[in-house]
Formats: structure tokens, sequence, C-alpha cells
């Protein structure tokens, strides 16, 4: 799997405390996106599928997965390979997902997936595999004229949660927009969740 970065517990990509997962490569260029470093495919970011089953398989204490962009459907034989592992060793855990694809254009094909080195156009039938493996998914292009800080892990008015399981509810999805610093025992910095101008600010200013 193209893999950016992924941390073991964050509380702010969806219910409760949850690993993160984010894909490395997304051609779909919203403008504004807030992980244009995810865009690339690149094959330096490929990591084993079962290096990654195997960190997930050790992660204590959390309540789900979620899977990130990059765009997670543009990956999707890697992604069903791993939804697969994690209902069938780990179905305790949920799984969310973010896809700039909204719903229909995942149903009628008018999507497209990265495999072998080259673009292949998605199918109605394989996103099926994929919803039936998944509790739910933010979905739609991110669009920077319709930015919110309305809608639960919605970055603009657009985009929706779409869920495929009795899991969760509306209400599980109350929680406020707020963003995360991880730093990594080697020193590496991410910031996940929804910052805004001043916070990305304050973090710069503090880690001078
Ligand atoms: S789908 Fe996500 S990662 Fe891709 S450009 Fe849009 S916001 Fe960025």
């Amino acid at each position: 799997m193209f893999l950016h970065g992924k941390v073991a517990s964050s509380e702010v990509n969806g219910p409760g405390k949850r690993a993160v997962l984010w894909l490395q490569g997304c051609t779909l260029a919203c403008t504004g996106c807030h992980n244009p470093e995810t865009h690339k495919f690149t094959g330096k970011s490929y990591v084993d599928n079962q290096d990654i089953k195997s960190w997930l398989l050790e992660l204590p204490d959390i309540e789900g997965v979620t899977f990130s962009g990059g765009e997670p459907m543009q990956h999707v034989s890697d992604l069903i390979d791993i939804l697969q592992f994690l209902r069938d060793i780990r179905p305790e855990l949920s799984v969310g997902m973010y896809t700039g694809y909204t719903e229909r254009e995942l149903e009628f094909g008018h999507w497209r997936t990265f495999y072998a080195g080259q673009m292949l156009q998605g199918d109605g039938e394989t996103w099926k595999h994929v919803k039936e493996r998944i509790d739910y998914a933010v979905m739609g292009r991110f669009n920077v004229q319709k930015l919110t800080t309305e809608k639960p892990l919605c970055g603009s008015a657009n985009q929706n949660i779409v869920t495929f399981t009795d899991r969760y509810t509306a209400k599980d999805f109350k929680q406020v927009q707020a963003a995360e610093v991880t730093i990594s025992a080697d020193g590496l910095v991410s910031i996940t969740g929804y910052p805004g101008v001043e916070f990305l600010r304050a973090v710069e200013t503090n880690l001078k």
C-alpha cells in the first residue's frame, strides 16, 4: 500500500480513539486541499501490506481505524486487502474512510484507481466490496468555496457522512472540529484534523 503516514491514536478523525492511515496518491486535485503532499503516487512510499497488518494487530485501546488521503479509492486493491483483514481478525474495530468521490460516482463507475503502475477505471461492483467492509465514509470533494465548521468531519458543506452499517448514528459524529499535533519517537511532527490558519502558525512558532 502506498502510505503517506499513520498514527496509532487520534481523536479528531472519527468516533472515539482511532488509528489513522493516510494513503499516498490522489489525482482529484481539489483546490485548497490541506494535504497536497499526499497527491503524488511515489514508489518510495510503498509499505508491504503485511507490515501494516502487523501494526494494526497490535494497536491497543482504539475504537476503530480511519483511512484518509490521498484518495483511498485510488488504492482500492490494497484497501480491500486491509479491510478484509480488519473484518476477519479485528472485527471489534469500526472502520471509516474519507473519500473525495461521491457515493453516486463510486456506484456508477465514475472513478479511477491505481493498479500495477497505471490508472484503471473503477466500477460499482468493486465499490460494493469496499462499502460492505466499512462502517461509514465522509464523501465528496473538498470545496474551498463551501468551507464549513458546522458539519462534523466535513471540511466543506457539500461533503456528507454516509453510514453503511448500524454501528453509528448521527449523534456519534457530533464531535466538534479540532486538530491534533503528534510527535513520533523519531521526532516526526504530524498535524491532523481541522487546523485553522492560527493553529498552524502557533505550531510553527512553538517548534522553532
Ligand atoms: S480528494 Fe482529498 S487528498 Fe485528494 S485533492 Fe481532494 S481533498 Fe486533497
